[in-house]
């Protein structure tokens, strides 16, 4: 037996639960990789259910197609035909005001999870509904979610999945509340999004071998695509940069490497950060890219650190937008400022922000070997990401998306591969300079450039 999603669930009304029921006696996990590359999700015969991983599902994945959007001012509705009944459950999250469904894992369509997801956004602004823009996708192993947008306080009517003649849907009805009624919700949802968050990844605890950690952060991930330029998508740009890296660090033998994120997965950037503090990580290197409207002749790589007060328009900007991500994700933010006042606290401080300095400093000399930096590539801003008061923390945005070279290079294995050689340069460096690494570990000459390993004199 062999059938498109799209015969099961759109061309023959009515056959789509039949033919389910027959197909799922004999369906074991599909392979998502296939039904991916044909951009329509396909259902394929396996060999034999006995063959199914222990603890799958029995009925396989979940399918989804690219949802259906009735955006009123008053009511809106959100309807996606699945494969599959599935149990759904919602809360609302406020500023920004956000409805988030909850769901067993859903595998949305390949185009609808990156690129589509872009088209949708607009069309849902442009319509001027009570629906500003949503998103779908993976938020944890086993876990979907759709996080809705809103334009005004709203209420969930429904949010389940319903069975008619036309097949099986699901259905996320709103209704235009007042906002006392939604902060009300809100506040009342708030312990259920709490207990729902993912629990941290695991955790390798610092070498015993005594190598420093470093923690290599891909952005975004899962539902949250981050940029969306040109069907180009940010989540898969960092990853595939991010791996390389990790790769070149752990193959030198000077360093234990932790990535954030070892697939496509939502991981909060509170987690992130919480990852580097526990593992006692000495260095945090974060991976996005960027992009920017209106402005496509913008290029090249930028490195930020965190600063209380932007340096800059630009990247005040840029610290916003990847802030986003939680809450793009359905994830209630916190400031982990604790507000500790201690002297030694204040040091630790301190010494972190410049050892993060003369890293950027560091990184920037190397990278400009090799590739593009913007116009002014050091910057600061508040980025939550790199708020660990003890771990020195950059975050590189390696172009702009946006920028028709820059994509070009970034989707580049040969650019990967001369970009990812310096970062990893630059690393050996950071720690040459530190004294924990010997001389010979930078064995390349530091290229041109002020590249001074006194952390006080590269800061003014
Ligand atoms: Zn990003």
């Amino acid at each position: 037996m062999r059938a498109t999603l799209a015969g099961l669930l759109g061309r023959r009304p009515g056959s789509a639960a039949r033919l389910l029921l027959a197909a799922a006696v004999s369906l074991a996990p599909i392979q998502t990789a296939l039904a991916q590359q044909h951009g329509l999700v396909g259902l394929r015969e396996a060999d034999s259910a006995a063959q199914a991983a222990p603890g799958a599902r029995p009925f396989g994945p979940i399918y989804a197609r690219p949802p259906q959007l009735d955006n009123g001012s008053e009511r809106a509705e959100l309807s996606f035909a699945l494969s599959a009944p599935v149990k759904a459950t919602s809360f609302v999250l406020a500023a920004p005001d956000r409805i988030v469904v909850e769901l067993p894992q859903v595998e949305f369509a390949a185009e609808s999870a990156d690129a589509g997801q872009a088209k949708r956004r607009h069309a849902a602004a442009a319509s001027g509904g009570l629906v500003a823009s949503y998103r779908f996708g993976l938020f944890a192993p086993g876990k979907s979610r759709i996080v809705i947008d809103l334009t005004a306080p709203a209420r969930v009517l429904r949010a389940a999945s319903v069975a008619d003649r036309s097949g099986t849907h699901l259905i996320v009805a709103l209704a235009k509340s007042d906002r006392a009624a939604f902060l009300a919700a809100a506040r009342r949802d708030q312990q259920v999004a709490e207990a729902d968050r993912p629990a941290s990844a695991p955790l390798q605890t610092a070498a015993a071998n005594g190598l420093p950690i470093v923690v290599v952060d891909p952005g975004h991930g899962g539902i949250d695509s981050g940029a969306m330029v040109h069907g180009l998508v940010e989540k898969n740009i960092v990853f595939a940069f991010a791996r390389e890296l990790a790769d070149k660090l752990r193959a030198s033998g000077h360093y234990k490497v932790i990535m954030t994120r070892d697939s496509d997965v939502f991981v909060a950037l509170g987690e992130r950060v919480k990852i580097a503090r526990d593992a006692g990580a000495s260095l945090f290197v974060s991976i996005h890219a960027d992009t920017i409207s209106d402005a496509a002749s913008v290029s090249g790589a930028t490195v930020y650190t965190c600063s209380e007060h932007a340096s800059d328009a630009e990247a005040a900007r840029t610290a916003e937008k990847e802030n986003q991500a939680d809450a793009a994700a359905g994830v209630e933010s916190k400031d982990d400022d604790s507000g500790v006042s201690d002297i030694l606290f204040d040091l630790t401080r301190q010494e972190t922000r410049t050892y993060s300095h003369v890293f950027a400093r560091t990184l920037v000399n190397y990278w400009q070997v090799a590739a593009r930096l913007n116009k002014n590539p050091e910057r600061s801003a508040g980025f939550r990401v790199l708020k660990a008061p003890d771990v020195p923390s950059v975050l590189i945005e390696l172009g702009y998306l946006s920028n028709a070279s820059d994509g070009a290079a970034l989707t580049s294995s040969k650019w990967r591969g001369a970009t990812t050689d310096k970062v990893a340069r630059a690393i050996d460096a950071f720690f040459t300079a530190k004294g924990v690494l010997p001389e010979k570990a930078a064995a390349a000459a530091p290229p041109a450039g002020p590249l001074d390993p006194t952390p006080t004199a590269a800061i003014k």
